[in-house]
């Protein structure tokens, strides 16, 4: 007899076979011998069996392919966050990840939607795979606009992108908003959480237990200082990962990276420290920002946008003068005269400072 717990997993994978691309239902994916065996005398995937050519602390694994599902950085993940390794898809970035999921769940006739200014990538993803973009502008305070957004949504939308705290404006979302956006739209709600280790709100990763089309998607390359070894994540239904699972490249974590990424994770309370010293530096950058006559939006991330008459011109004479790069949005809607300055280092940030006054 099927057990009310089974029953319930049972609709979920119907609901979500339903979303995902017909013609990936019954995709036979790539498969290797180390998928079925583990442990052996390794002559399956023609690797160099006598060792790698250069010798570093890993040359003892160099020479061999990764794990093609990760399971070890997953089951630390799965401790980390309390969720099953099985909800718990790793990706090389997690732009990677948004790329896959556009590709499991978008036709070519259909459409994602994303909130403008947002992150730059689901477009970009979109485009790159065919399929159509809708863009929902924020409200003037850089809140989402709920009842626009899904007064949007149509029988072609399968994918609502949402950020949170959102890039470049720095705004949270609220857990009843993406409660809300879940439960109207029968798609698949993806909600980025990059920034989510820098506000002081939980990240969402547990609701995906009641919210079943929400997927949220972490990183390794913000708080956790780690851009350089592309590691991101997605906590999402089983049904969802098992897919992305299948149509992802072979190899997409390389053993390096899953291995710094597993050790991060025993290094939780030095990304507090270097949270809290992130934090301090925003407040200070804030104020003296906003003394020199910048519109400084309030921001929950490692980040502040902020509003000037010819901030581009600046932008530039920052680069090019003093060396200080930050990013231009002016050309974006909604950030005319807009810039992005990552909080620094505190010698970055008071040359920064020292700099624009200079400028100004
Ligand atoms: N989402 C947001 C909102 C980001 O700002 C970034 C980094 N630019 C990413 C995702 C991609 O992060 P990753 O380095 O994990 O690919």
């Amino acid at each position: 007899m099927l057990t009310r717990m089974q029953l319930v997993l049972d609709s979920i994978k119907f609901m979500i076979n339903s979303l995902v691309r017909s013609n990936l239902r019954n995709f036979k994916p790539y498969s290797s011998a180390r998928s079925l065996y583990q442990k052996g005398v390794f002559m399956d995937a023609n690797e160099n069996s006598l060792g790698s050519v250069i010798s570093s602390e890993y040359s003892s694994e160099l020479n061999r392919y990764p794990d093609p599902l990760s399971m070890a950085l997953r089951r630390a993940l799965g401790e980390f966050l309390t969720v099953s390794e099985k909800n718990i898809f790793v990706g090389s970035g997690s732009d990677e990840i948004i790329d896959l999921l556009i590709r499991l769940f978008v036709e070519q006739d259909e459409e994602i939607i994303v909130e403008e200014p947002s992150y730059g990538m689901y477009k970009v993803a979109a485009e790159v795979a065919g399929v159509k973009v809708k863009s929902v502008l924020l409200k003037e305070d850089f809140q989402i606009d709920i009842s626009n957004l899904l007064s949007q949504i149509t029988s072609k939308t399968k994918i609502i992108f949402l950020c949170s705290p959102n890039s470049p404006t720095g705004a949270l979302i609220s857990f009843e908003e993406v409660e809300n956006i879940c439960k109207k739209f029968n798609g698949v709600v993806v909600v980025d959480e990059a920034y989510i280790e820098f506000t002081s709100k939980p990240s969402l990763v547990n609701q995906i237990s009641s919210l079943e089309n929400l997927i949220i998607l972490r990183t390794f390359s913000k708080a956790w200082g780690l851009a350089g070894i592309r590691v991101g994540y997605a906590v999402a239904q089983e049904t969802i990962v098992d897919y992305l699972n299948k149509i992802k490249l072979p190899y997409n974590l390389n053993r390096i990276s899953s291995k710094l990424a597993i050790e991060a994770l025993g290094e939780y309370q030095k990304m507090l420290e270097f949270r809290e010293i992130i934090l301090t530096e925003r407040e200070k950058l804030v104020n003296n920002l906003a003394n020199l006559g910048f519109k400084v939006f309030s921001s929950e991330a490692n980040f502040l946008l902020i509003n000037y008459p010819n901030a581009s011109g600046v932008a530039k004479k920052l680069a090019l003068e003093y060396g200080i790069i930050i990013r231009d949005f002016g050309s974006k809607p909604m950030l005319k005269d807009c810039v992005r300055i990552s909080v620094g280092s505190p010698e970055q940030n008071d040359l920064l400072i020292k700099s624009l006054k200079k400028i100004l």
